[in-house]
């Protein structure tokens, strides 16, 4: 699972330009999920091969009296979703009576943090550190974000704290298709959560374990196992104080990465919204196995429903593997059909591919179409074989491998997919060079 970062400190240390430095050589992953998050903002990084979620929080003081309260909550429900934080402070500045009263919050709500001393561009940072130890942190780092000096080093430390923890919560069932239900607020993922779990057919285990994260639910259905991955909460015994925190992008991101395979859930009154292709681009990103699940069918007109038909058909072409179900979760219609998209797209990631197989495809596929001459030679692909499942990976060897274009690539990702009749879960291709 990916490691979350949170990155506090009065306003003006140099938050957002660190968070800008940490997610520049990625695309924007989600972007505003407006109202929720007023003063948060989310981004994914990647340090080497090293992924991990941070977040700009507005900004926070420290000092209760002089700041809006609500943006205190904001950057305190980041604080508390985060698995480190970066507390940032100003080396031009010096020490200032707020960073004192932040570094006392950080201790009360027993977090880790880091103490990371900003803009020492121009400075002698030992000098610039000494500023700071009154403050009792021992793990410190001098940066000047704006010139990305010490950013990297700084961040490979803090990762390395952090190793990315096995996704196995305790309730969970060996052999389980793990399935995470996901999607804004209010689409409809509380009554899904309770309409799969109240169908006659399905026995529902122990009382699900809490995590910090999403709640976890073992149940069985016509002798599969399933662990329902509920981002909802529905399940969790006390009840959540507020909305921001019922519904958390963090939360949902990490389903999705637990899961083999998501229930994109999206509301069919509101059509297809910017946060459902954010979330979307997440799950293809994560190559996970994908059901399209468009709730609140009940009650859409007609000619409302043609054109979310072919709205749906215009815009998701990308992610067109995966089956889409016209839901109603108050109503329980085609509820239970979802359980047979769940099945196939599990069986698909997770299905054992034979080199002799995988080998022939690419035979065929390379005859139909020749990969291109580069500099008078020809690409030659050789063999192929399996190198991973949930996302199917299938890695082709060959000469001059590092020059075959990216659409020779996808060619060859979607003529494996029809090949093997793959259903809800995409498929990649990597080329190694050599026999
Ligand atoms: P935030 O309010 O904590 O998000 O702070 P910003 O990232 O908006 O930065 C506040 C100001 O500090 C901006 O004018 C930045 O250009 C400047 N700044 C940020 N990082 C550095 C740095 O490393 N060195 C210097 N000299 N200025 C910086
Ligand atoms: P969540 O925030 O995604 O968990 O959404 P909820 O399950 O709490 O549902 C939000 C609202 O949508 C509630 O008022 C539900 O009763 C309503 N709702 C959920 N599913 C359906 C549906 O299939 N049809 C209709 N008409 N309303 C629904």
């Amino acid at each position: 699972m990916i490691p979350v970062i949170a990155l506090v400190g009065r306003p003006n240390v140099g938050k957002s330009t660190l968070f800008n430095q940490l997610t520049r050589s990625r695309d924007a992953l989600v972007a505003d999920f407006s109202g929720l998050t007023r003063d948060r903002k989310y981004g994914e990084a990647k340090v080497g091969s090293q992924a991990f979620v941070v977040i700009d929080t507005g900004g926070i003081s420290g000092d209760e009296e002089g700041i809006d309260e609500q943006m205190a909550e904001q950057s305190l429900v980041a604080i508390e979703e985060s698995d480190a934080v970066l507390f940032l402070v100003d080396a031009r500045a010096g020490l200032n009576p707020a960073d004192q009263a932040l570094a006392r919050h950080l201790r009360q709500r027993n977090k880790s943090f880091f103490l990371i001393v900003n803009k020492i561009d121009g400075l002698n940072e030992s000098l610039a550190l000494s500023d700071f130890y009154a403050l009792g942190v021992d793990k410190m780092f001098g940066i000047a974000a704006s010139h990305g000096r010490g950013v990297n080093s700084m961040i490979e430390q803090v990762l390395a704290e952090f190793p990315p923890q096995e996704a196995r919560p305790e309730a969970q069932l060996y052999d389980s298709i793990r399935v995470a239900i996901v999607g804004r607020p209010n689409v409809g993922k509380s009554t899904l959560v309770n309409r799969l779990l109240g169908e006659e057919r399905v026995v529902v285990y122990d009382e699900p374990g809490t995590t910090r994260d999403s709640i976890y639910i073992d149940f069985e259905r016509n002798d599969q196992k399933y662990t329902l991955i509920d981002t909802a909460g529905v399940r969790r015994r006390k009840n959540v104080r507020l909305s921001v925190e019922k519904f958390s992008i963090v939360k949902t991101l990490k389903a999705i990465d637990d899961a083999h395979v998501v229930v994109l859930v999206m509301d069919a009154h509101e059509g297809l919204v910017d946060q459902d292709m954010h979330l979307l681009g997440h799950c293809i990103e994560a190559g996970r196995g994908l059901v399209l699940a468009v709730n609140k069918w009940d009650g859409v007109e007609a000619d409302q429903r043609d054109w979310i038909k072919s709205e749906l058909n215009r815009r998701l072409q990308f992610a067109d593997y995966a089956d889409t179900h016209f839901i109603s979760a108050l109503h329980g219609t085609g509820v239970g059909h979802l359980y047979k998209s769940i099945d196939a797209a599990y069986d698909s990631a997770t299905r054992k591919l034979s080199t002799n197989a995988l080998t022939r495809i690419l035979e065929g596929a390379v005859f139909d179409h020749p990969p291109p001459m580069i500099n008078g030679r020809r690409i030659k692909l050789r063999y192929a074989h399996a190198g991973g499942q949930n996302p199917p990976l299938i890695i082709v060897h060959g000469n001059q491998t590092g020059k075959v274009p990216a659409s020779y690539q996808r060619y060859l990702e979607n003529v494996y997919r029809r090949e093997l009749k793959f259903v809800g879960t995409p498929v990649r291709v990597e080329f190694r060079a050599g026999e």
